[in-house]
């Protein structure tokens, strides 16, 4: 019951332009259908593996996001029902899933990860390598995809004004993007940034899509 507790504070705090990613990685489909029975549709992991595995038993009308790093020969295994890859980071990974789609007879929708925190480590695409991608052109011949906006992740600080200045410059760009690339596709709409420890500043930010696991399921354990 907590679960569906955590979820419902959570949901009421969010501004109506604002949807809600539950991120349920190394959480059990038990838990994950406390959250379904409460109403919860859209569900978020960022493990090929641990996606298939979880949608295979689950209800047929949850919307699986991939939000984590994507390999390239991973693809076909998400590609006949995930509803949106939020970590894009390549435009080869952007040619393989616009293959993997057409073999589905489907459309997949994409967001572009950005890469804005100062760890060296996270995923995603620099400002000036996706302003490059998106010069090329190529990614226009791309009729199986769609690219729906971009998604980030600030630094895991404390530091609530470096989080600010981040959420801050991803917003900047995106409008930078949206006004050079997609000024007339109403489809280029999203921005998802926030998580658990940064949502309402991203909201403030304008965020149009936070990601959140920990304040719903509660701690997540290695094992
Ligand atoms: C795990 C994860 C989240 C959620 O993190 P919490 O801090 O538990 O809310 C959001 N986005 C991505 C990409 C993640 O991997």
């Amino acid at each position: 019951m907590e679960i569906a507790k955590n979820l419902s504070v959570i949901l009421d705090r969010l501004p109506n332009r604002v949807k809600l990613v539950a991120i349920s990685k190394m959480k059990s489909e038990k838990e994950i259908m406390e959250a379904y029975q409460a109403g919860y549709r859209v569900f978020g992991e960022n493990k090929v593996q641990e996606l298939v595995r979880k949608q295979e038993v689950l209800p047929n009308d949850i919307e699986w996001h991939m939000v984590g790093h994507l390999q390239s020969n991973k693809v076909k295994h998400i590609a006949p029902f995930v509803h949106l890859i939020q970590s894009v980071d390549s435009l080869k990974l952007l040619k393989i899933i616009n293959k993997e789609a057409a073999k589905n007879n489907r459309r997949i929708d994409c967001l572009l990860q950005v890469h804005i925190a100062r760890e060296e480590t996270k995923f995603g695409f620099s400002n000036e390598e996706i302003i490059e991608m998106l010069n090329s052109g190529e990614w226009k011949e791309l009729k199986s995809i769609r690219i729906t906006g971009l998604m980030g992740m600030a630094t895991f600080t404390d530091n609530r004004d470096l989080i600010r200045s981040e959420c801050k410059s991803l917003k900047a760009f995106f409008d930078e993007v949206k006004k050079r690339y997609f000024e007339r596709e109403p489809s280029f709409y999203e921005l998802s940034m926030g998580m658990s420890g940064d949502y309402t500043i991203a909201i403030e930010e304008g965020s149009t899509m936070v990601r959140i696991g920990s304040l719903i399921f509660g701690e997540r354990h290695n094992h």
